[in-house]
Protein backbone atom coordinates (compact mmCIF):
# COMPACT_ATOMS: atom_id res chain seq x y z
CA UNK A 1 0.00 0.00 0.00
CA UNK A 2 0.79 3.25 -0.86
CA UNK A 3 1.82 5.74 2.54
CA UNK A 4 1.28 9.38 2.04
CA UNK A 5 4.07 11.46 1.77
CA UNK A 6 5.47 13.80 4.46
CA UNK A 7 6.00 17.35 3.41
CA UNK A 8 4.06 17.10 -0.05
CA UNK A 9 3.99 20.77 -1.84
CA UNK A 10 1.32 21.02 -4.56
CA UNK A 11 2.31 23.76 -6.79
CA UNK A 12 -0.60 24.79 -9.50
CA UNK A 13 0.54 27.34 -12.72
CA UNK A 14 -1.91 29.47 -14.24
CA UNK A 15 -2.29 29.83 -17.77
CA UNK A 16 0.17 33.34 -18.16
CA UNK A 17 2.77 31.77 -15.65
CA UNK A 18 3.28 28.68 -18.79
CA UNK A 19 2.11 31.07 -21.34
CA UNK A 20 5.20 30.67 -23.22
CA UNK A 21 8.18 28.11 -23.27
CA UNK A 22 10.28 31.13 -21.29
CA UNK A 23 7.13 31.13 -19.10
CA UNK A 24 7.40 27.52 -18.92
CA UNK A 25 11.13 27.62 -18.10
CA UNK A 26 10.29 29.79 -15.02
CA UNK A 27 7.48 27.74 -13.62
CA UNK A 28 10.32 24.72 -14.36
CA UNK A 29 13.30 26.51 -12.09
CA UNK A 30 10.01 26.64 -9.19
CA UNK A 31 9.11 23.36 -9.16
CA UNK A 32 13.15 22.03 -9.38
CA UNK A 33 14.14 24.15 -6.36
CA UNK A 34 11.25 22.62 -4.68
CA UNK A 35 11.35 19.35 -5.55
CA UNK A 36 14.93 19.46 -4.34
CA UNK A 37 13.69 19.73 -0.99
CA UNK A 38 10.47 17.74 -0.64
CA UNK A 39 7.88 15.79 -2.98
CA UNK A 40 6.09 17.80 -5.35
CA UNK A 41 3.13 17.64 -7.50
CA UNK A 42 2.77 20.12 -10.10
CA UNK A 43 -0.38 20.94 -11.40
CA UNK A 44 -0.97 23.46 -14.68
CA UNK A 45 -3.58 24.95 -16.34
CA UNK A 46 -3.58 25.32 -20.76
CA UNK A 47 -1.19 27.91 -22.09
CA UNK A 48 -2.87 31.38 -21.88
CA UNK A 49 -5.54 31.71 -24.42
CA UNK A 50 -6.01 28.39 -25.82
CA UNK A 51 -8.63 27.31 -23.28
CA UNK A 52 -10.90 30.18 -25.22
CA UNK A 53 -9.15 29.30 -28.75
CA UNK A 54 -10.35 25.43 -28.02
CA UNK A 55 -13.86 26.56 -27.30
CA UNK A 56 -13.45 28.75 -30.34
CA UNK A 57 -13.08 26.24 -32.03
CA UNK A 58 -16.09 23.59 -31.06
CA UNK A 59 -18.32 26.84 -32.05
CA UNK A 60 -16.94 26.95 -35.56
CA UNK A 61 -17.09 23.21 -35.59
CA UNK A 62 -21.04 24.10 -34.84
CA UNK A 63 -21.69 26.34 -37.37
CA UNK A 64 -19.94 24.57 -40.24
CA UNK A 65 -17.21 26.96 -40.40
CA UNK A 66 -13.87 24.57 -41.84
CA UNK A 67 -12.02 27.59 -42.29
CA UNK A 68 -12.00 28.86 -38.96
CA UNK A 69 -11.73 25.90 -37.56
CA UNK A 70 -8.68 24.77 -39.68
CA UNK A 71 -6.98 28.10 -39.21
CA UNK A 72 -7.86 27.24 -34.96
CA UNK A 73 -6.51 24.01 -34.77
CA UNK A 74 -2.80 25.42 -37.10
CA UNK A 75 -2.62 27.96 -34.33
CA UNK A 76 -3.46 25.54 -31.49
CA UNK A 77 -0.25 23.47 -33.37
CA UNK A 78 2.02 25.92 -33.80
CA UNK A 79 1.97 27.46 -30.43
CA UNK A 80 2.79 24.11 -29.09
CA UNK A 81 5.33 23.18 -31.16
CA UNK A 82 6.96 26.36 -31.17
CA UNK A 83 7.32 26.04 -27.57
CA UNK A 84 9.00 22.79 -27.96
CA UNK A 85 11.05 24.19 -29.93
CA UNK A 86 11.86 26.82 -27.89
CA UNK A 87 12.24 24.57 -24.85
CA UNK A 88 15.09 22.28 -26.91
CA UNK A 89 12.71 19.27 -26.91
CA UNK A 90 13.30 18.58 -30.94
CA UNK A 91 16.99 17.18 -30.75
CA UNK A 92 16.34 14.87 -27.66
CA UNK A 93 14.83 12.22 -28.44
CA UNK A 94 15.06 12.56 -32.24
CA UNK A 95 16.48 9.30 -33.72
CA UNK A 96 18.90 9.56 -36.38
CA UNK A 97 16.35 9.30 -39.26
CA UNK A 98 15.30 12.50 -37.81
CA UNK A 99 11.74 11.06 -36.83
CA UNK A 100 9.96 13.74 -34.74
CA UNK A 101 10.79 14.20 -30.62
CA UNK A 102 8.62 12.64 -28.15
CA UNK A 103 7.14 16.14 -27.76
CA UNK A 104 6.78 17.23 -31.33
CA UNK A 105 4.58 13.24 -31.76
CA UNK A 106 2.42 13.78 -28.36
CA UNK A 107 1.61 17.49 -29.40
CA UNK A 108 0.50 15.74 -33.02
CA UNK A 109 -1.46 13.01 -31.11
CA UNK A 110 -2.96 15.60 -28.85
CA UNK A 111 -4.19 17.60 -31.50
CA UNK A 112 -5.47 14.76 -33.68
CA UNK A 113 -7.54 14.33 -30.51
CA UNK A 114 -8.85 17.39 -30.15
CA UNK A 115 -9.66 17.17 -34.38
CA UNK A 116 -11.41 14.09 -34.09
CA UNK A 117 -13.91 15.42 -31.28
CA UNK A 118 -14.78 18.86 -33.55
CA UNK A 119 -15.20 16.53 -36.35
CA UNK A 120 -18.03 15.36 -34.73
CA UNK A 121 -19.32 18.44 -33.30
CA UNK A 122 -19.32 19.48 -36.93
CA UNK A 123 -20.76 16.79 -38.05
CA UNK A 124 -23.77 16.64 -35.41
CA UNK A 125 -24.18 20.42 -35.73
CA UNK A 126 -24.42 21.00 -32.24
CA UNK A 127 -22.11 20.87 -29.36
CA UNK A 128 -22.80 18.81 -26.87
CA UNK A 129 -21.36 19.67 -23.47
CA UNK A 130 -19.63 15.85 -22.98
CA UNK A 131 -17.83 16.17 -26.35
CA UNK A 132 -16.95 20.19 -25.48
CA UNK A 133 -15.29 18.96 -22.19
CA UNK A 134 -13.53 15.92 -23.43
CA UNK A 135 -12.30 18.28 -26.24
CA UNK A 136 -10.92 21.18 -24.16
CA UNK A 137 -8.88 19.01 -22.11
CA UNK A 138 -6.61 19.01 -24.81
CA UNK A 139 -5.33 22.80 -23.50
CA UNK A 140 -3.93 21.34 -20.32
CA UNK A 141 -2.98 17.61 -21.76
CA UNK A 142 0.10 19.83 -24.27
CA UNK A 143 0.93 22.13 -21.49
CA UNK A 144 1.51 19.56 -19.05
CA UNK A 145 3.31 17.45 -21.24
CA UNK A 146 5.87 20.33 -22.27
CA UNK A 147 6.02 21.50 -19.02
CA UNK A 148 7.03 17.45 -17.91
CA UNK A 149 9.30 17.08 -21.24
CA UNK A 150 11.14 19.88 -20.14
CA UNK A 151 12.03 18.95 -17.15
CA UNK A 152 13.38 15.67 -18.15
CA UNK A 153 15.35 17.42 -20.93
CA UNK A 154 17.36 18.91 -17.48
CA UNK A 155 17.94 15.23 -16.13
CA UNK A 156 15.32 15.76 -13.37
CA UNK A 157 12.48 13.13 -13.93
CA UNK A 158 8.74 14.04 -14.67
CA UNK A 159 5.65 12.71 -15.97
CA UNK A 160 2.34 14.02 -17.13
CA UNK A 161 -0.91 12.69 -15.50
CA UNK A 162 -3.86 13.60 -17.29
CA UNK A 163 -6.49 13.96 -14.46
CA UNK A 164 -8.71 12.12 -15.62
CA UNK A 165 -7.03 9.08 -14.25
CA UNK A 166 -6.56 10.76 -11.25
CA UNK A 167 -10.14 13.24 -10.42
CA UNK A 168 -13.82 11.37 -10.12
CA UNK A 169 -16.21 14.08 -10.67
CA UNK A 170 -19.95 14.02 -11.20
CA UNK A 171 -21.42 14.09 -14.64
CA UNK A 172 -22.09 17.46 -14.19
CA UNK A 173 -20.36 18.71 -17.66
CA UNK A 174 -19.11 22.55 -18.10
CA UNK A 175 -19.02 22.27 -14.74
CA UNK A 176 -18.48 19.10 -12.56
CA UNK A 177 -18.06 18.49 -9.07
CA UNK A 178 -15.56 16.21 -7.59
CA UNK A 179 -16.79 13.23 -5.85
CA UNK A 180 -14.00 12.95 -2.94
CA UNK A 181 -14.18 9.67 -1.51
CA UNK A 182 -13.55 7.88 -4.87
CA UNK A 183 -10.95 11.00 -6.43
CA UNK A 184 -9.00 10.25 -3.28
CA UNK A 185 -9.03 6.27 -4.20
CA UNK A 186 -8.06 7.02 -7.78
CA UNK A 187 -5.24 10.15 -7.31
CA UNK A 188 -3.72 7.70 -4.71
CA UNK A 189 -3.28 4.72 -7.01
CA UNK A 190 -2.04 7.09 -9.62
CA UNK A 191 0.02 9.70 -8.43
CA UNK A 192 1.48 8.30 -5.24
CA UNK A 193 3.63 5.50 -7.00
CA UNK A 194 4.92 8.32 -9.29
CA UNK A 195 5.83 10.04 -6.41
CA UNK A 196 7.58 7.28 -4.61
CA UNK A 197 9.88 6.70 -7.82
CA UNK A 198 11.06 10.26 -6.99
CA UNK A 199 9.35 11.77 -10.26
CA UNK A 200 7.57 14.54 -9.92
CA UNK A 201 3.95 14.33 -11.47
CA UNK A 202 2.63 17.08 -13.75
CA UNK A 203 -1.14 16.53 -13.56
CA UNK A 204 -3.39 18.95 -16.34
CA UNK A 205 -5.60 21.01 -14.33
CA UNK A 206 -9.12 21.74 -15.08
CA UNK A 207 -10.17 18.28 -16.10
CA UNK A 208 -11.55 15.05 -14.33
CA UNK A 209 -13.68 12.07 -15.40
CA UNK A 210 -16.69 10.46 -13.73
CA UNK A 211 -16.68 7.33 -12.52
CA UNK A 212 -17.03 5.10 -15.50
CA UNK A 213 -14.86 7.32 -17.38
CA UNK A 214 -17.04 10.06 -19.31
CA UNK A 215 -14.41 13.39 -19.57
CA UNK A 216 -15.59 16.19 -17.46
CA UNK A 217 -14.19 19.71 -16.42
CA UNK A 218 -14.51 22.17 -13.54
CA UNK A 219 -15.59 25.11 -15.09
CA UNK A 220 -13.51 28.31 -16.08
CA UNK A 221 -10.58 28.70 -14.04
CA UNK A 222 -11.19 25.52 -12.77
CA UNK A 223 -7.31 24.72 -12.22
CA UNK A 224 -6.88 25.89 -8.82
CA UNK A 225 -9.60 23.77 -8.11
CA UNK A 226 -7.82 20.45 -9.75
CA UNK A 227 -4.93 21.26 -7.21
CA UNK A 228 -6.70 22.10 -4.50
CA UNK A 229 -8.67 18.80 -4.69
CA UNK A 230 -5.27 16.73 -5.34
CA UNK A 231 -3.29 18.76 -2.05
CA UNK A 232 -6.72 17.46 -0.14
CA UNK A 233 -6.53 13.56 -0.99
CA UNK A 234 -2.94 13.40 -1.28
CA UNK A 235 -2.69 14.97 2.69
CA UNK A 236 -0.46 18.07 0.83
CA UNK A 237 1.91 20.03 3.84
CA UNK A 238 0.61 23.42 1.25
CA UNK A 239 -0.78 24.21 -1.42
CA UNK A 240 0.98 27.09 -3.81
CA UNK A 241 -1.18 28.98 -6.50
CA UNK A 242 1.10 30.70 -8.71
CA UNK A 243 0.10 33.46 -11.12
CA UNK A 244 0.37 36.63 -12.61
CA UNK A 245 -0.24 39.00 -9.73
CA UNK A 246 1.60 39.70 -6.11
CA UNK A 247 -0.90 37.72 -4.36
CA UNK A 248 -4.37 38.70 -2.86
CA UNK A 249 -4.91 42.17 -3.43
CA UNK A 250 -7.33 44.64 -1.89
CA UNK A 251 -8.50 44.77 -5.13
CA UNK A 252 -8.12 43.69 -8.70
CA UNK A 253 -5.48 45.56 -9.56
CA UNK A 254 -6.43 46.33 -13.58
CA UNK A 255 -9.60 47.92 -12.28
CA UNK A 256 -7.62 50.05 -9.00
CA UNK A 257 -4.36 50.75 -9.78
CA UNK A 258 -3.54 51.19 -6.19
CA UNK A 259 -4.37 48.09 -4.62
CA UNK A 260 -2.30 46.70 -2.06
CA UNK A 261 -1.45 43.08 -1.67
CA UNK A 262 -2.83 41.37 1.39
CA UNK A 263 -0.28 39.26 3.65
CA UNK A 264 -2.71 37.33 5.21
CA UNK A 265 -6.21 36.47 4.90
CA UNK A 266 -8.39 34.03 5.60
CA UNK A 267 -10.30 31.00 4.26
CA UNK A 268 -13.66 32.71 4.57
CA UNK A 269 -12.29 35.53 3.11
CA UNK A 270 -10.72 34.67 0.45
CA UNK A 271 -13.52 32.11 -0.70
CA UNK A 272 -15.84 35.06 -0.41
CA UNK A 273 -13.64 37.26 -2.91
CA UNK A 274 -13.45 34.48 -5.17
CA UNK A 275 -17.27 33.94 -5.02
CA UNK A 276 -17.92 37.59 -5.30
CA UNK A 277 -15.52 37.71 -8.62
CA UNK A 278 -11.88 37.99 -7.65
CA UNK A 279 -10.24 35.93 -10.71
CA UNK A 280 -7.31 35.16 -8.89
CA UNK A 281 -8.85 32.10 -7.27
CA UNK A 282 -11.44 29.82 -8.71
CA UNK A 283 -14.38 30.22 -6.36
CA UNK A 284 -14.49 26.96 -5.16
CA UNK A 285 -10.82 26.21 -4.77
CA UNK A 286 -10.97 26.61 -0.60
CA UNK A 287 -14.37 24.54 -0.01
CA UNK A 288 -11.57 20.99 0.32
CA UNK A 289 -8.87 22.30 2.01
CA UNK A 290 -10.78 24.31 4.99
CA UNK A 291 -11.91 21.31 7.09
CA UNK A 292 -8.39 20.12 6.48
CA UNK A 293 -6.79 22.91 7.38
CA UNK A 294 -3.87 22.72 4.44
CA UNK A 295 -2.31 25.94 4.30
CA UNK A 296 -2.50 28.15 0.63
CA UNK A 297 -0.57 30.40 -0.94
CA UNK A 298 -1.28 32.81 -3.70
CA UNK A 299 2.23 33.73 -4.80
CA UNK A 300 3.21 36.09 -7.95
CA UNK A 301 5.40 33.48 -10.44
CA UNK A 302 7.03 36.59 -12.29
CA UNK A 303 8.21 37.90 -8.83
CA UNK A 304 8.77 34.66 -7.17
CA UNK A 305 11.09 36.53 -4.54
CA UNK A 306 7.96 38.02 -3.34
CA UNK A 307 6.14 36.61 -0.02
CA UNK A 308 2.51 36.51 -1.95
CA UNK A 309 -0.28 36.12 0.44
CA UNK A 310 -1.00 33.27 2.78
CA UNK A 311 -4.46 31.67 2.76
CA UNK A 312 -5.23 30.83 6.47
CA UNK A 313 -7.83 29.88 9.26
CA UNK A 314 -8.21 32.54 11.23
CA UNK A 315 -6.31 35.78 11.25
CA UNK A 316 -4.20 36.71 14.66
CA UNK A 317 -4.60 39.74 15.44
CA UNK A 318 -8.36 41.88 14.77
CA UNK A 319 -8.40 43.42 11.53
CA UNK A 320 -11.00 45.84 11.61
CA UNK A 321 -12.99 47.06 8.83
CA UNK A 322 -13.14 45.78 5.11
CA UNK A 323 -10.25 43.58 3.77
CA UNK A 324 -10.68 44.01 0.05
CA UNK A 325 -14.01 45.42 -2.53
CA UNK A 326 -14.33 43.17 -5.27
CA UNK A 327 -17.05 43.18 -8.43
CA UNK A 328 -18.46 41.25 -11.12
CA UNK A 329 -19.97 42.93 -14.37
CA UNK A 330 -21.72 39.99 -15.93
CA UNK A 331 -24.78 39.64 -13.98
CA UNK A 332 -28.74 40.92 -14.60
CA UNK A 333 -31.39 41.43 -11.62
CA UNK A 334 -34.38 39.58 -11.89
CA UNK A 335 -37.33 41.27 -9.40
CA UNK A 336 -40.40 39.78 -8.23
CA UNK A 337 -43.54 41.47 -6.60
CA UNK A 338 -46.58 39.82 -5.16
CA UNK A 339 -49.91 41.79 -6.47
CA UNK A 340 -50.76 42.35 -2.73
CA UNK A 341 -50.20 41.75 0.95
CA UNK A 342 -52.30 38.63 1.16
CA UNK A 343 -50.59 36.85 -1.80
CA UNK A 344 -47.62 35.07 0.49
CA UNK A 345 -44.76 37.24 -1.19
CA UNK A 346 -42.63 34.21 1.37
CA UNK A 347 -44.21 31.09 -0.36
CA UNK A 348 -43.19 33.14 -3.93
CA UNK A 349 -40.14 33.49 -3.03
CA UNK A 350 -40.00 29.47 -1.98
CA UNK A 351 -41.02 28.77 -5.72
CA UNK A 352 -38.74 31.00 -6.97
CA UNK A 353 -35.41 29.98 -5.21
CA UNK A 354 -36.50 26.20 -5.06
CA UNK A 355 -37.12 26.50 -9.54
CA UNK A 356 -33.66 27.90 -9.44
CA UNK A 357 -31.83 25.45 -7.89
CA UNK A 358 -33.43 22.75 -9.86
CA UNK A 359 -32.31 24.80 -12.98
CA UNK A 360 -28.30 25.00 -11.63
CA UNK A 361 -28.58 28.55 -11.41
CA UNK A 362 -26.35 30.25 -9.23
CA UNK A 363 -28.19 33.18 -7.00
CA UNK A 364 -25.12 35.83 -6.22
CA UNK A 365 -27.66 37.93 -4.03
CA UNK A 366 -31.17 37.88 -2.65
CA UNK A 367 -32.54 40.97 -1.54
CA UNK A 368 -36.44 41.42 -0.17
CA UNK A 369 -37.83 44.33 1.34
CA UNK A 370 -41.24 46.00 2.11
CA UNK A 371 -44.75 44.66 3.73
CA UNK A 372 -45.46 43.15 -0.08
CA UNK A 373 -42.89 41.06 0.06
CA UNK A 374 -41.24 42.30 -3.39
CA UNK A 375 -37.82 40.83 -3.77
CA UNK A 376 -35.01 40.87 -6.16
CA UNK A 377 -31.96 38.48 -6.88
CA UNK A 378 -28.82 38.64 -9.07
CA UNK A 379 -27.93 35.72 -11.45
CA UNK A 380 -25.09 35.35 -14.17
CA UNK A 381 -25.30 37.27 -17.37
CA UNK A 382 -24.88 33.51 -19.31
CA UNK A 383 -27.90 32.02 -16.65
CA UNK A 384 -30.19 34.31 -17.40
CA UNK A 385 -32.30 32.52 -19.21
CA UNK A 386 -32.48 29.79 -17.96
CA UNK A 387 -33.08 31.20 -14.83
CA UNK A 388 -36.39 33.37 -16.42
CA UNK A 389 -37.76 30.03 -18.00
CA UNK A 390 -37.31 28.46 -14.49
CA UNK A 391 -39.29 31.17 -12.62
CA UNK A 392 -41.77 31.49 -15.47
CA UNK A 393 -43.17 28.21 -15.26
CA UNK A 394 -42.21 27.42 -11.38
CA UNK A 395 -44.75 30.71 -11.19
CA UNK A 396 -47.14 30.15 -14.61
CA UNK A 397 -50.49 30.14 -12.49
CA UNK A 398 -49.51 32.72 -10.16
CA UNK A 399 -48.44 35.23 -13.31
CA UNK A 400 -51.43 34.15 -16.04
CA UNK A 401 -54.05 34.68 -12.49
CA UNK A 402 -52.17 38.02 -11.77
CA UNK A 403 -51.08 37.45 -8.25
CA UNK A 404 -47.46 38.03 -9.27
CA UNK A 405 -46.82 41.49 -11.16
CA UNK A 406 -44.68 40.03 -13.41
CA UNK A 407 -40.74 39.23 -13.70
CA UNK A 408 -38.74 42.03 -14.35
CA UNK A 409 -35.09 41.86 -15.85
CA UNK A 410 -32.50 44.49 -15.12
CA UNK A 411 -29.38 43.83 -17.18
CA UNK A 412 -27.80 46.97 -17.04
CA UNK A 413 -26.31 46.10 -13.34
CA UNK A 414 -23.23 45.33 -11.37
CA UNK A 415 -22.49 43.44 -8.17
CA UNK A 416 -20.32 45.19 -5.69
CA UNK A 417 -18.75 42.97 -2.80
CA UNK A 418 -17.19 44.38 0.16
CA UNK A 419 -15.60 41.43 2.16
CA UNK A 420 -13.36 41.67 5.50
CA UNK A 421 -14.44 39.59 8.85
CA UNK A 422 -13.01 42.52 10.34
CA UNK A 423 -16.14 44.34 9.33
CA UNK A 424 -18.56 41.78 11.88
CA UNK A 425 -19.56 44.23 14.69
CA UNK A 426 -17.46 47.16 13.44
CA UNK A 427 -19.96 50.05 13.38
CA UNK A 428 -19.95 52.86 10.27
CA UNK A 429 -18.65 50.32 7.60
CA UNK A 430 -21.55 50.46 5.52
CA UNK A 431 -22.36 53.97 5.86
CA UNK A 432 -18.82 54.98 4.90
CA UNK A 433 -19.34 52.64 1.87
CA UNK A 434 -23.06 54.15 0.85
CA UNK A 435 -21.28 57.13 1.12
CA UNK A 436 -18.61 56.89 -0.77
CA UNK A 437 -20.71 55.60 -3.86
CA UNK A 438 -23.33 58.09 -3.87
CA UNK A 439 -20.52 60.63 -3.98
CA UNK A 440 -19.72 59.14 -7.21
CA UNK A 441 -23.36 59.93 -8.08
CA UNK A 442 -24.02 55.81 -9.04
CA UNK A 443 -27.21 55.17 -7.89
CA UNK A 444 -27.37 51.89 -5.49
CA UNK A 445 -29.82 49.52 -6.36
CA UNK A 446 -30.04 46.70 -3.96
CA UNK A 447 -28.30 45.79 -1.17
CA UNK A 448 -27.51 42.31 1.05
CA UNK A 449 -25.73 41.72 3.88
CA UNK A 450 -25.90 38.04 5.67
CA UNK A 451 -26.16 38.03 9.22
CA UNK A 452 -22.24 37.05 9.18
CA UNK A 453 -21.36 40.64 8.42
CA UNK A 454 -18.60 38.81 6.08
CA UNK A 455 -20.01 40.58 2.78
CA UNK A 456 -21.72 43.68 1.85
CA UNK A 457 -23.10 43.59 -1.32
CA UNK A 458 -24.03 45.89 -3.66
CA UNK A 459 -25.80 46.34 -6.91
CA UNK A 460 -25.30 49.71 -8.37
CA UNK A 461 -25.82 50.45 -12.60
CA UNK A 462 -23.07 49.13 -14.43
CA UNK A 463 -21.97 51.81 -16.26
CA UNK A 464 -21.07 52.98 -12.43
CA UNK A 465 -19.69 49.90 -11.15
CA UNK A 466 -15.86 50.82 -11.73
CA UNK A 467 -16.22 54.22 -10.39
CA UNK A 468 -17.82 52.40 -7.00
CA UNK A 469 -15.51 49.76 -6.75
CA UNK A 470 -12.36 52.83 -6.98
CA UNK A 471 -14.36 54.86 -4.43
CA UNK A 472 -15.26 52.18 -1.92
CA UNK A 473 -11.47 50.97 -1.87
CA UNK A 474 -10.15 55.06 -1.50
CA UNK A 475 -13.10 55.25 1.46
CA UNK A 476 -11.74 51.86 2.84
CA UNK A 477 -8.30 52.82 3.07
CA UNK A 478 -7.77 49.60 1.31
P1 LIG B 1 -4.25 32.30 -13.52
O1 LIG B 1 -4.20 32.15 -14.99
O2 LIG B 1 -2.89 32.30 -12.89
O3 LIG B 1 -5.19 31.37 -12.85
P2 LIG B 1 -6.18 34.44 -13.41
O4 LIG B 1 -6.16 35.35 -14.58
O5 LIG B 1 -7.23 33.40 -13.35
O6 LIG B 1 -4.73 33.79 -13.26
O7 LIG B 1 -6.25 35.31 -12.06
C1 LIG B 1 -5.31 36.33 -11.82
C2 LIG B 1 -5.95 37.67 -12.10
O8 LIG B 1 -6.98 37.91 -11.16
C3 LIG B 1 -5.02 38.85 -11.91
O9 LIG B 1 -4.27 39.12 -13.07
C4 LIG B 1 -5.96 40.00 -11.53
O10 LIG B 1 -6.21 40.86 -12.60
C5 LIG B 1 -7.27 39.29 -11.18
N1 LIG B 1 -7.81 39.70 -9.87
C6 LIG B 1 -9.10 40.02 -9.63
N2 LIG B 1 -9.28 40.36 -8.36
C7 LIG B 1 -8.09 40.24 -7.74
C8 LIG B 1 -7.64 40.44 -6.40
N3 LIG B 1 -8.46 40.82 -5.42
N4 LIG B 1 -6.35 40.21 -6.12
C9 LIG B 1 -5.50 39.80 -7.09
N5 LIG B 1 -5.87 39.61 -8.38
C10 LIG B 1 -7.14 39.82 -8.71
N1 LIG C 1 -7.58 26.55 -18.77
C1 LIG C 1 -8.82 26.64 -18.04
C2 LIG C 1 -9.48 27.99 -18.28
O1 LIG C 1 -8.92 28.82 -18.98
C3 LIG C 1 -8.64 26.37 -16.58
C4 LIG C 1 -7.71 27.31 -15.85
O2 LIG C 1 -6.91 27.99 -16.46
O3 LIG C 1 -7.78 27.35 -14.61
O4 LIG C 1 -10.55 28.21 -17.81
MG1 LIG D 1 -7.30 31.38 -12.79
Amino acid sequence: MNNLPDNLLVMKFGGTSVGSAERMKAACDLIAAEAARRPVVAVVSAMSKITDLLLDATRQAEAGDRAGLNYSLSQLEHRHLTAADALVLTKQAASAKGSPSVAHQRIGEIVADFRRIVDGIQMLGHRPPRAVDEAIAAGERLSALLVAEHLKSRGIAAEAVNAAEAIVTDADFNNASPLMEATEKKARERILPILEAGVIPIVTGFNGATADGRPTTLGRGGSDFSASILAAVLGAAELWIWTDVDGIMTADPRLVPDARVLEEITYSEAAELAYAGAKVLHPRTLAPLRERRIPVWSKNSFAPEKPGTRIVPALAAGNPGARAVTSMAKVAMISLEPAGAEVGGVRIMARTLDSLSRANVEVLALSSSSYRQSFCLLVRDEELDEATQAIESALTLELAHGYVNGIEVDREVGLLAVVGEGMRGFSGVAGRIFTAISRENVNIIAIAQGWSELTIAIVVRRDGLEKAVRAVHAECHL
